[in-house]
């Protein structure tokens, strides 16, 4: 991690690394997971692979889930107590609804950290990666609706925002500087 990279919006409640997810010592961090929930490809493999085989044990236990939609298991062996599996949807070209599906794992996400009083979150660019959603459409939604739910009342005090790349990360930060203030 790059501490020289960190930048933070609105009053520092939320956060911009370039970074292993994997390694971050918040409360929860979200997988972009596939609709069977049994690990894959990208981050899900990271995660799967940090958090051992107990994480697949427990995953198998959710009967997978719906493209938009969040479940919930332990952190395992990371450092975070609890992984959000978010299903984000595959690019198809964009009319097949695949913002609202995008915001809708973000929501999700923080509805369940709400839910379980959680204070520090971190999420991956989900979509962006094997899935081929643009990352120039993906962040400002992204952002977006973990502003919406930052400003409503919830425990989460810190949402950090952890691409894997340097140019994702200016994406990131163009769109947290248009839509999340200073
Ligand atoms: P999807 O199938 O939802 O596109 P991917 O895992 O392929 O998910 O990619 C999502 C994003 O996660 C990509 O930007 C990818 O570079 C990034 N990524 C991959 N490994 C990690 C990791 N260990 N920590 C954070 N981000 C990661």
């Amino acid at each position: 991690m790059d501490a020289a990279m960190e930048r933070t919006w609105l009053g520092a409640r939320i956060e911009l690394v370039v970074g292993d997810i994997t390694r971050l010592a918040v409360d929860a961090i979200v997988n972009a997971a596939n609709a069977s929930l049994l690990g894959g490809g990208g981050v899900d493999g990271a995660i799967h692979r940090a958090a051992g085989p107990e994480l697949l044990a427990e995953c198998r236990t959710l009967g997978g889930a719906r493209t938009g939609e969040v479940k919930a298991t332990g952190g395992h062996r990371l450092p975070a107590r609890h992984v959000f599996h978010a299903v984000g949807p595959v690019w198809r070209g964009g009319s097949g609804g695949e913002d609202a599906l995008l915001a809708s794992c973000y929501r999700e996400a923080m509805r369940l950290a709400a839910e379980r009083g959680v204070v520090s979150i971190a999420f991956p660019s989900i979509s962006t990666g094997i899935y081929g959603f643009p990352i120039e459409r993906a962040a400002p939604i992204a952002v977006r609706e973990v502003r919406r739910a930052l400003e409503a009342p919830t425990t989460v005090t810190r949402a950090v925002f952890c691409c894997f790349s340097a140019p994702d990360r200016a994406v990131y930060e163009r769109a947290l500087d248009a839509v999340a203030g200073p």
